[in-house]
């Protein structure tokens, strides 16, 4: 079973070697592919929005960013169960890594002005990886007309293998639902936080700390206006409560 269905979400369920090769054949095939990574708190918004839980479950790949989503498809589903946790910021590092081997070039969308191109620099120096351009532009729908503008005259001719969106859970995946067919690019993926991470502007979690499944604390207590938004946590924990003992 490559995926399971997580509280009406598809998740696959491979490991990191195995989601890189997919992400690897995504790069150069003919057709355009999207990247998703949810975690509770997308789950309990798709729950109240048909649209993003189509959006997620017409995803080429859907990661389980987050410990919630283990810890509730082993209460579902046992040991068949998700097997391993990829982060979104992990699973960016690791395609980073890849594109700039295979010579393959990125693009940076969203975040807030100059962590596009501070995290550019980075991953440059890094790996030696050719990121086309940056723009942190504007998710609403509005402004997708100029950022398309944007992200096409910096591409250029050149060929853009991956475009990184970072405009938060829900607006990055509708972004590239509108947007994707219409920009120079091949495969997409929504990556929240990743760029503050990847440009060093947000401390990540401690190893100990992120192996312990506590990162979500660990950035409750760094960033304590998040305490709105983990209201998600609770709500996820009593879906997947009630999925298991009253689901008939
Ligand atoms: N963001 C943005 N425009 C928006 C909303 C969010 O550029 O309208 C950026 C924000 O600056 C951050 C990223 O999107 O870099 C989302 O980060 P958040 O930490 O909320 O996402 P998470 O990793 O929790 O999904």
């Amino acid at each position: 079973m490559v995926k399971i269905n997580l509280l009406g979400v598809q998740i696959n369920n491979e490991s990191r070697e195995e989601v890189l090769k997919k992400v690897a054949k995504m790069a150069i095939d003919k057709e355009k592919h999207y990247i998703v990574t949810p975690n509770p708190e997308f789950i309990v918004l798709a729950k109240e929005d048909p649209d993003f839980s189509n959006i997620l479950n017409g995803a080429d790949l859907s990661v389980p960013d987050g410990i919630g989503l283990i810890w509730a498809s082993r209460l579902l589903y046992g040991k068949n169960g998700l097997g391993e946790r990829i982060t979104g910021v992990d699973l960016m590092a690791d395609i980073c890594q890849m594109a700039a081997q295979k010579k393959w070039s990125v693009f940076l969308l969203g975040a807030k002005e100059g962590v596009a191109e501070k995290c550019a620099e980075k991953l440059k120096l890094k790996y030696g990886l050719r990121v086309l351009g940056t723009h942190s532009g504007w998710a609403d729908q509005s402004q997708d007309e100029t950022n398309r503008q944007v992200i096409g005259r910096k591409v250029g001719h050149r060929e853009c293998h991956f475009i990184f969106v970072a405009y938060g859970a829900g607006k990055q995946e509708k972004w590239i639902k509108r947007n994707l067919d219409k920009i120079p690019v091949k495969v997409a993926m929504g990556v929240g936080g990743s760029l503050d991470f990847l440009s060093g502007k947000v401390k990540r979690a401690p190893k100990l700390v992120r192996r312990f499944g506590l990162e979500w604390l660990w950035r409750l207590v760094g960033q304590p206006w998040r305490w709105r938004r983990q209201l998600a946590l609770p709500k996820f924990v009593s879906l997947a409560l009630k999925e298991k003992f009253f689901a008939d």
